[in-house]
């Protein structure tokens, strides 16, 4: 019935349905859940209570026959005297000539509208015959397109809840109503779009959040599941006595957390699914030590692996870490898009005899060209500048490989369980012991002498220096002229007695390696760089982090670039150059100033810019919800999550009479699995 088409709803006729079609709504069910998006409520006060520019509710008595009048084209003006007490009020109304009509002197009205104190006038958006208690207290605002009218489409949703009412199926579980108080669906449904009171709406809400979230969650835990099952993994056997060798090995020991982390990931390998994991950690928590370690764990295994990363310079600096790292142990070979001829075709001649143990590199992995011989292994730096196409063709290569993506931008937990919540998640909550957090200062602009001097300070103690300038997203160009100037600038203060290098994304690829080693080596003091510093690289000697209108940047990239200092064991500094007009600009120097945790901060980033914003607005990948707000009512999520991971793993979801409705409903909805099974 609930799928029967909008047309059977009275009062819709074919304008109309085909209005309503625009808006997305074709069945009967889809009118019902077309939720009011705001509420208004109407409390007549008197005027003397009133503020100019207000949006008001009064009410009173028409005194003069209201006058009409046209002008420009379609455009018209109708004005009344309201008598309001002992005052009287000028109303106005624009575009309503319809309602001259309706109107008459010594009719009663209430109108709402924007209230302009020193005229005692009017300006009304709505208005209604009658004293206002006649009138329902919350009003339901739609999203409408042209030409519907706000009460034609409240008068064809209230026929439908009239007569379909009875037919909407309570989907939810009564014991999981009853534990968190939820009103039955229908009740609620009539409530969110006619509300009675406050607290009757707030439930209302409170129980299609829920709903929602439910749903979604199942969705993923479906899949998630359906991907464990119906992919056959490959149960990778590695050496334990080699691979505990290895660890050994290993100039350090790891933290609790990179155990714990790590033996999540060998138990996937072990297992016959395929693991779809996510290895989370704040910058320098050590993950790539962890997916060192399971990288190699795969070639004790028999298998190949690939690591593949955003950007050139962080794919040089892995490949040279990983082939010492592995010294003696496996053979590690770079591709990146600039390796090109000869080198390149001895590479993937290489790879596809399985000469080559581990590659490492750029996009380039992932193009046709690449052929493993017995591909068992791929880590994902940086997840999340990956789109879909990305993670779908590498799925594609090899065997199913088991795939790890790692991501140093550390991820709200309430959007980590909502955009990944198809992946398992590794989590490295905890530093390597001894770090010091990174001293972080906010200094306007003015004082950036003062700055250049701390830097002089700083490499005199035999230390180094990242100058990084912003990025001017408009123009590439611009850019790095931005960095060239910056750099001139420096060099002229510090030179010759203190070098200074540049480093920008247009840059040779042979430049910006033998700029990153002359950084590595010391024998560069001061780096004036672009963010393309911002992921990976690693120089602990490195002590001073300077970012240039540092108001630029978002919350994490900050996070990210002050990453870059604070590796070794001396004491590190990150100055944040800028003058932030906006209180959100002044609010992330503040965050920035006073926390050194990634998760934290990035928490904070999210309140700040909200979910749409924080991935990026084109690959965030996130679900929009109706009524639910994945930041607001993070809590419901995560209680959503709970729940639908113990009906899927334990089987109640299918089993469970009394999930029979909820079942049905999940499993009836195309939209619900389809659109995430890429
Ligand atoms: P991430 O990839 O999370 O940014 P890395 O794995 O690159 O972190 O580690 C950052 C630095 O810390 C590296 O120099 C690495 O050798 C070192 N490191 C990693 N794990 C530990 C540990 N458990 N104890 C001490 N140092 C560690
Ligand atoms: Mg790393």
């Amino acid at each position: 019935m609930l799928q029967q088409s909008i047309s059977e709803v009275k009062g819709v006729g074919d304008k109309l349905q085909s209005q309503l079609n625009e808006l997305g709504l074709f069945t009967v069910e889809d009118l019902l859940f077309y939720f009011p998006h705001r509420y208004d409520t109407y409390e007549v006060k008197p005027l003397t209570e009133l503020t100019h520019n207000e949006k008001a509710t009064i009410e009173g008595e028409i005194v003069s026959e209201p006058a009409l009048s046209f002008y420009g084209r379609k455009k018209s003006r109708l004005t009344f005297t309201l008598q309001v007490d002992q005052f009287a009020v000028k109303a106005v109304m624009f575009n309503r000539a319809f309602a001259k009509k309706q109107l008459n002197q010594g009719d009663t009205v209430t109108v709402t509208g924007k209230w302009d104190q020193q005229r005692l006038q009017i300006t009304v958006s709505q208005f209604k015959k009658g004293e206002s208690k006649s009138q329902e207290p919350i009003q339901p605002v739609y999203t409408l397109k042209e030409g519907v009218n706000l009460n034609t489409l409240r008068k064809v949703i209230k026929n439908a809840l009239d007569d379909y009412s009875a037919d909407i199926p309570d989907i939810l579980p009564e014991d999981l109503a009853l534990a968190y108080k939820l009103p039955d669906r229908s009740q609620a449904l009539n409530q969110m779009h006619y509300p009675e009171t406050r607290v009757m709406l707030k439930h209302a809400k409170r129980r299609f959040i829920y709903e929602e979230f439910l749903l979604f969650q199942l969705k993923m835990q479906l899949l998630r599941k359906h991907n464990r099952e119906s992919t056959t993994g490959i149960g990778q056997m590695y050496d334990n006595d080699q691979l505990t060798a290895f660890v050994q090995s290993l100039p350090f020991e790891l933290t609790s957390a990179q155990k714990r982390s790590l033996a999540e990931i060998l138990n996937d390998m072990k297992s016959p699914h395929r693991m779809n994991r996510l290895l989370q950690g704040d910058v320098g928590s050590g993950k790539t030590a962890v997916a060192a370690i399971a990288l190699y764990a795969s070639i004790t295994a028999g298998h190949q692996g690939a690591l593949m990363v955003p950007t050139e310079i962080l794919a040089e600096q892995h490949y040279h870490s990983l082939k010492e790292m592995f010294e003696g142990r496996a053979k590690v070979a770079l591709l990146t898009g600039s390796i090109k001829g000869k080198r390149r075709r001895e590479i993937l001649e290489a790879v596809e005899q399985e000469e080559i143990d581990i590659l490492v590199g750029t996009h380039a992995l992932i193009q046709d060209e690449v052929v493993f011989k017995n591909l068992g292994f791929v880590i994902v730096d940086e997840q999340h500048r990956f789109g879909v196409e990305q993670r779908r063709s590498l799925r594609d290569k090899g065997l199913s490989p088991d795939v790890l993506f790692m991501t140093a931008t550390p991820i709200p937990r309430t959007l980590a369980i909502t955009a990944f919540g198809d992946m398992d998640v590794s989590v490295i909550d905890e530093m390597p012991a001894g770090r010091k957090p990174v001293d972080t200062y906010w200094v306007k602009g003015e004082m950036t002498n003062r700055v250049l001097s701390f830097i002089q300070k700083e490499i005199d103690q035999g230390h180094q220096a990242y100058v990084i300038c912003p990025l001017i997203e408009e123009s590439d160009q611009l850019d790095i002229q931005n960095a060239i100037d910056l750099y001139d600038q420096l060099s002229a203060v510090f030179e010759p007695s203190t070098s200074v290098g540049l480093m920008h994304g247009r840059l040779h690829n042979e430049e910006k390696e033998s700029v990153m080693q002359q950084f590595a080596v010391n024998e560069l003091k001061i780096l004036v760089s672009t963010t393309v510093v911002e992921v990976g690289v690693n120089v602990p000697n490195a002590t001073v982090m300077v970012i240039y209108d540092a108001q630029r940047f978002g919350l994490s990239q900050l996070h990210q670039l002050r990453g870059r200092v604070g590796r070794g064991a001396d004491q590190s500094y990150c100055i944040l150059l800028g003058d932030p007009k906006g209180d959100v600009g002044k609010e992330r120097m503040r965050i920035m100033t006073e926390t050194n945790d990634g998760f934290e901060l990035s928490e904070q980033d999210l309140k700040l810019r909200g979910p749409g914003d924080f991935f990026g607005k084109k690959q965030s990948g996130l679900p929009e919800f109706k009524v639910g707000d994945m930041v607001h009512d993070y809590r419901a999520l995560e209680t959503a999550r709970k729940d639908a991971a113990e009906m899927i793993m334990e089987n109640t979801l299918d089993n469970d009479q009394r999930y029979k409705a909820l079942k049905e409903h999940v499993y009836s909805d195309q939209h619900l699995l389809g659109n995430v099974l890429d």
